[in-house]
């Protein structure tokens, strides 16, 4: 029988997820189907429940119910606990099970198709949302020299720096918040995960930042580069955006859903094809 996994979401209607898992389920041979549902604003646990007490097997979830997805699972896993969300569900033995792959999906991207080192490396995390938080514990296990956050509400990049900085101290890690104007170079890499790109505004950096020519990423992916990316790129830095995150965080639910690793980069060359960048 054909098992039945989805993505939800609200608005779902562009999410590229279908995509992604029908094309790693056709490489694999996996005999599953993936939908889209969008459940309305207030119509998120109703809806989960129903789909894996009809024998869903798996879901991803995406804004904005994260969080939530995180508090109706049975048991969560500890990327998702520390992140304080969840983007994946995994029926198993009558459980739901909840766990987060937006970190590993990032230090993969990073790593292995930007060439980008992560241990010794000077980071600066931009912005302290529900994005920050989950990649920072897979980021600090990377063991980078240095990791700064930085958020235009100063209160809440303290607040992640303190949560986690015990995970810092057992990885040497020197943890700590910053307010923008307080940030010197150098950085050798900077990670906007703001949602800043999506009002075509950029986070107030210093410039000195760029000038360092530090590789920059924007999570946000487009057909073309963010206005963040555009001003990295001006002052010759090397970039990258988060299509690459979006299929590398992909494969590894898939992986923990099917337990085979799909080939992440031939799908990622058909959606920057389809993106037309
Ligand atoms: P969120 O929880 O709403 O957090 C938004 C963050 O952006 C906060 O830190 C907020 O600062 C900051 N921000 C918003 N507008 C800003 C502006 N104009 N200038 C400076 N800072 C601004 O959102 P999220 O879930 O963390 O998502 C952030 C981004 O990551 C989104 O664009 C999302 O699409 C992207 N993302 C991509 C992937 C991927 O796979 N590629 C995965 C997850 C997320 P305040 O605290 O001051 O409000």
């Amino acid at each position: 029988m054909t098992d039945r996994y989805a993505v939800f979401g609200h608005p779902v209607v562009h999410s590229k997820s279908p995509f992604i898992h029908r094309a790693f389920a056709g490489q694999t041979g996996q005999d599953l189907d993936y939908e889209a549902i969008d459940p309305g604003a207030d119509g998120f646990a109703e809806a989960v429940r129903r789909f894996f007490a009809e024998g869903g097997r798996g879901a991803n979830v995406t804004l904005p119910f994260k969080e939530e997805a995180l508090a109706l699972a049975d048991e969560a896993l500890p990327r998702a606990r520390e992140a304080g969300a969840a983007n994946t569900l995994i029926a198993r033995e009558g459980r739901l099970l909840a766990d987060n792959t937006d970190g590993a999906g990032l230090v993969r991207d990073l790593k292995l198709r930007h060439g980008v080192p992560l241990a010794g490396a000077e980071v600066l995390l931009v912005g302290a949302g529900g994005a920050a938080r989950g990649v920072l514990g897979p980021l600090l296990r990377e063991r980078p020299q240095r990791l700064v956050i930085a958020n235009r509400t100063p209160a809440r990049a303290e607040a992640l720096a303190r949560a986690f900085a015990p995970l810092a101290a057992s990885h040497e890690v020197a943890l700590e918040a910053r307010p923008f104007d307080a940030l010197r170079p150098p950085f050798t890499l900077v990670i906007n995960a703001t949602s800043a790109s999506l009002a075509g505004e950029i986070p107030p950096l210093p410039s000195e930042l760029f000038a360092a020519r530090p590789f920059v990423y924007d999570m946000m992916y487009g057909a073309s580069p963010t206005p963040f990316l555009r001003e990295a790129a001006r002052h010759g830095a090397k970039t990258a955006d988060g299509l690459g995150m979006l299929v590398e965080q992909a494969a590894e639910s898939f992986f923990l859903w099917r337990g085979v690793r799909p080939d992440a980069q031939a799908v990622y060359l058909r959606l920057r094809a389809a993106l037309g960048g």
